[in-house]
């Protein structure tokens, strides 16, 4: 199989699924998109765009529409739950000139990616679900309604809940870290400077930023908890909830969660890296292949990172197998690391105070004042 001319399906209109449809037509590939939502809109809250993600979108060509919408972001300050005194500053205005971090609201990604993908050439379809693959060796797709579709290559992209990693690794269950999340966009109304504040707490952290032209606010609230929640992108829950779990924060906390008036919660689970990303006529990547926690921001970068890589190694010479096992190879240590570590930033966050935090926060003070060699 040469790129110029395959048929190649992306299961999931989601981010690393659009990324991946564009870089993969550039190649020459006739590329359709199946997504299960009836639309690939107004979906999702905040999430971070840092230096290594911005090259992909750079170089799939829609970095500027997407800065257009965005805001850029000039520190992450990590901050002491009670008075909010700063531990920590990154200083992001330090960064290399061709090198920016942006705060962007997913349906805006979606949105510039979707458009261009349509541009290029890609097919979208909507409102298809797909159950499974066709074929021994996955030469194409199956639906809920009962159709079928032919491919050289099944991309699963599609998310948490995938129906292609199964077919690649069977099923494993994902286990409950212990933590929840609720999620909301409310006004900006505190006049947040274009920064990504982090107030830590026993057990618990508070996450902020703005968002688009800095009228809008992002709100990411994390706290340790016994109790199961599903995990998932769309599940309200009552606003006295999140308020009482962060009572002992802040005056800015409670002035911010305050506004919350319908907060989405979700359960923060962790899944297995995939043993098995690709087997000829099937390949995964993003949160179909890793799911990553979000303590790091970096579960889109990964799959914008995943969908480059992967047109890469597939427009390389040799076999669809092994340009197949170099797009795995490729990705999977990095990958690892990623997760690895933003698993480990919960307890950073979370430490109890005591003589622990108080190293930790002496010790991320005296980062905060290493100056470059
Ligand atoms: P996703 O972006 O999750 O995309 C997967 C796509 O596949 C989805 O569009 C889904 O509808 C589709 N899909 C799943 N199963 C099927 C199927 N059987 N047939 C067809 N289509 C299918 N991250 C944040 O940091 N902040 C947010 O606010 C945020 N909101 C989100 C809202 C939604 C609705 C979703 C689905 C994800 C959200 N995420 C959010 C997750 C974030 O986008 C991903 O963690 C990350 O970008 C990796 O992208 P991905 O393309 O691998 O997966």
């Amino acid at each position: 199989m040469t790129m110029q001319g395959s048929k190649i399906a992306i299961v999931g209109g989601g981010i690393g699924g659009l990324a991946a449809a564009l870089a993969l037509r550039a190649k020459g590939a006739e590329v359709c998109v199946f997504e299960q939502a009836e639309t690939l809109s107004e979906v999702g809250a905040g999430l971070q765009v840092s230096p290594n993600g911005m090259r992909v979108l750079e170089a799939l060509g829609v970095a500027h529409a997407l800065t257009d919408r965005s805001m850029q972001a000039r520190a992450i300050s990590l901050r002491d739950f009670r008075r909010s005194n700063e531990v920590l500053r990154i200083d992001l205005k330090a960064l290399p000139e061709d090198e920016s971090y942006w705060f962007v609201h997913r349906a805006d990604l979606i949105s510039v990616l979707a458009e261009a993908a349509e541009n290029a050439g890609v097919i979208l379809r909507t409102s298809q679900r797909v159950t499974g693959v066709i074929g021994a060796a996955g030469t194409g797709l199956a639906f809920a309604d009962g159709s079928d579709f032919v491919c050289d290559l099944a991309v699963g992209a599609d998310g948490i809940n995938s129906v292609l990693r199964p077919v690649l690794n069977g099923v494993s269950a994902p286990f409950f870290t212990g933590q929840v999340a609720w999620r909301a966009v409310i006004d900006n109304t505190i006049c947040h400077p274009p920064h990504a504040r982090v107030h830590m707490g026993p057990g618990r952290h508070v996450v902020t930023y703005p968002l688009r032209d800095g009228r809008a606010l992002n709100v990411v609230a994390v706290q340790e908890r016994r109790e199961w929640a599903a995990e998932g992108w769309n599940h309200p829950d009552d606003p006295i909830n999140l308020k009482r779990a962060f009572a002992g924060f802040d005056g800015e906390v409670h002035q911010i969660l305050a506004q919350v008036q319908k907060p989405i919660l979700w359960g923060l689970f962790r899944h297995p890296v995939a043993a098995v990303w690709a087997q000829e006529g099937v390949v995964l990547l993003g949160d179909a292949a890793h799911p990553t926690l979000p303590f790091l921001a970096q579960g889109a970068n990964m799959a914008l990172e995943d969908a480059w890589v992967l047109a890469d190694a597939l427009d390389a010479p040799g076999t669809l197998a092994d340009r197949l096992a170099s797009y795995q190879a490729r990705r999977l240590p990095r990958v690892k690391r990623v997760v690895g570590a933003a698993s480990a930033n919960a307890r950073n966050y979370h430490l109890k105070p005591g003589p622990v935090r108080i190293a930790a926060h002496i010790g991320l003070r005296a980062v905060g004042r290493l100056k470059p060699d």
